[in-house]
């Protein structure tokens, strides 16, 4: 198993000595995924590259962590198909390797006549769509199954498939998987140019030069800079879409039991309250297009504006305190859909432009990119593929036992006993787990995705020391 994130790719020759047959360009959710349907493949030779120094830092590990049905999207469109195909491939698959969904269900709720004249619009986009559960429900029964929300309901659309998701599971199953199916992961490794020689690509990044011979462009928010690296020109542009959101206490999750959606904008799916698999609530997110590709900060007027929202949508949820703010950048194009396009005379392709649906859609992104490479016939050996190794991630989750609640795991090791975050309920055992992982976390924020630690309302006031420590002392645990 190889990851790798310091010194030269390849040390004596700074080329690597066989070429790796794909290389993929960022590991977020959407670079892992394809990372993992291309490991099906056991003669493909893979490097995933990834700039940051851990998987999913990016936009994957900012958004509203929903999977959705696919329900309001542009019927007809390469997006609304992947989000369908993707959300049934990734409820199998999480259920298969422990990565936390709660099927909640969401109503987009109506606040005025014009959002319940809207209500029937989409009913029949969602048939469109293939998705036939949706209703239209009244004031009363919208009231009825949520309590706590705000005066002047008039209606709701009730789409009960959607569900909540862990995004940090995810990633790092996908990334689990695919490292333990031979990819060669190299991180703090970003692509700085490309060239091409002799119909390989000659990649140069800062770790060193690398050879391949099929380049995936799965970079997210530069996915169009390195477009016009590889092509000359792109055909899209990324304009970063900003959506802040708020993160409130666990003490709030008794407020809301479904995903309480808006009636779309233009600009969006807007600002919804939604519980998480961890027990908390969220607030937004906002929709600003910006030209700062690393403007992941967030704003008074926008933190401002989303508590105005909140308290039209579920006053009560502004009695109860914020955890945390947060902010995600959409990878926004001029364009209303993917922009996934295979260059087969470049043996290239590019997936681009996989703005608000791409957890959801990120297997199935993979298996259409999979499907593409094997299309532009590039001599690549992709016989026989095989399924890999099931993974078990660790659970985050609230809806499913966890380690500090399970008697058995504790009397066989007495470290899941032992509660390090008290806030969210973290074991030593837990962290161990992380630090000695396939793909270990480079720093707390990473260990934070992987076991909760410090994420809860003291945000690592108390814990942060001891945490802090067992992440130094990593060490003394050795490799997976
Ligand atoms: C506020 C918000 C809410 C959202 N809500 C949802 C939701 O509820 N459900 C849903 O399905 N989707 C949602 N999304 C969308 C989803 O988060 C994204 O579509 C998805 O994370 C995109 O993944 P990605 O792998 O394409 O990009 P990223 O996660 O950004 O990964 C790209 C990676 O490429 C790396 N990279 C870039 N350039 C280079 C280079 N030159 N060399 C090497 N590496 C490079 C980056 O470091 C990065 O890690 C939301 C997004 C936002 C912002």
């Amino acid at each position: 198993m190889t990851v790798t994130s310091k010194g030269p790719l390849c040390p004596e020759r700074q080329m690597s000595p066989r070429p790796y047959d794909v290389a993929v360009v960022g590991a977020g959710v959407v670079g892992t995924a394809i990372a993992r349907e291309l490991a099906r493949h056991p003669h493909l030779h893979i490097a995933l590259l990834e700039a940051s120094a851990d998987v999913g830092d990016g936009t994957s590990k900012a958004n509203t962590a929903i999977l959705h049905t696919g329900f309001d999207a542009v019927p007809g469109s390469l997006e609304a198909r992947l989000v369908r195909e993707g959300q049934r491939l990734l409820a199998a698959y999480a259920a298969e390797s422990g990565i936390p969904v709660e099927p909640v269900g969401a109503l987009l709720v109506a606040w005025d006549d014009a959002q319940l004249d809207a209500l029937p619009g989409l009913l029949e986009k969602a048939g469109r769509n293939g998705y036939d559960a949706a209703r239209i429900i009244g004031a009363d029964e919208t009231r009825a199954r949520e309590p706590h929300l705000g005066p002047g309901v008039l209606g709701a659309l009730d789409v009960p498939g959607e569900s909540i998701i862990c995004p940090w599971t995810t990633t790092l199953a996908y990334a689990t998987q695919a490292v333990r199916s031979g990819v060669e992961l190299h991180l703090n490794t970003r692509v700085e140019t490309v060239s091409s020689e002799g119909g390989d690509h000659l990649l140069a990044t800062s770790r060193g030069a690398l050879r391949a011979r099929f380049l995936v462009n799965a970079a997210g928010l530069n996915a169009d800079v390195l477009d016009r690296l590889v092509l000359g020109a792109g055909d899209f542009t990324v304009t970063p879409r900003r959506g802040q959101l708020i993160v409130f206490d666990e003490l709030a999750r008794d407020l809301v039991r479904h995903i309480l959606l808006p009636v779309p904008t233009a600009l969006g799916k807007g600002v919804l309250v939604a519980p998480t698999v961890y027990g908390n609530v969220l607030l937004g997110p906002t929709a600003e297009d910006l030209d700062d590709k690393e403007a992941t900060g967030t704003t008074a007027d926008g933190l401002d504006g989303l508590l105005t929202k909140g308290r039209r949508i579920l006053p009560a949820l502004l009695d109860e305190e914020v955890t945390a703010v947060y902010a995600g950048l959409r990878a926004a194009t001029e364009h209303d859909d993917y922009r996934i396009r295979c260059h087969k005379e470049r043996r290239y392709v590019t997936v681009g432009g996989i703005r608000s649906t791409g957890l959801t859609a990120s297997m199935a992104i993979a298996a259409h990119v999979a499907g593409l490479i094997a299309e532009a016939d590039a001599g690549l050996d992709l016989e026989e593929p095989v399924e890999p190794a099931p993974v078990h991630m660790p659970n985050l989750g609230e809806a499913f036992p966890r380690p500090y609640q399970r008697a058995d795991l504790i009397a066989t090791d007495p470290a899941y006993g032992t509660i390090v975050c008290h806030c969210e309920r973290v074991t030593r055992g837990e962290i161990r787990d992380a630090l000695i992982s396939t793909v270990p976390p480079a720093s707390l924020e990473g260990l934070r995705r992987r076991t909760r630690a410090r994420g809860g309302r003291c945000q690592g006031f108390y814990c942060g020391a001891a945490v802090r420590a067992l992440h130094e002392g990593r060490g003394e645990w050795g490799p997976e």
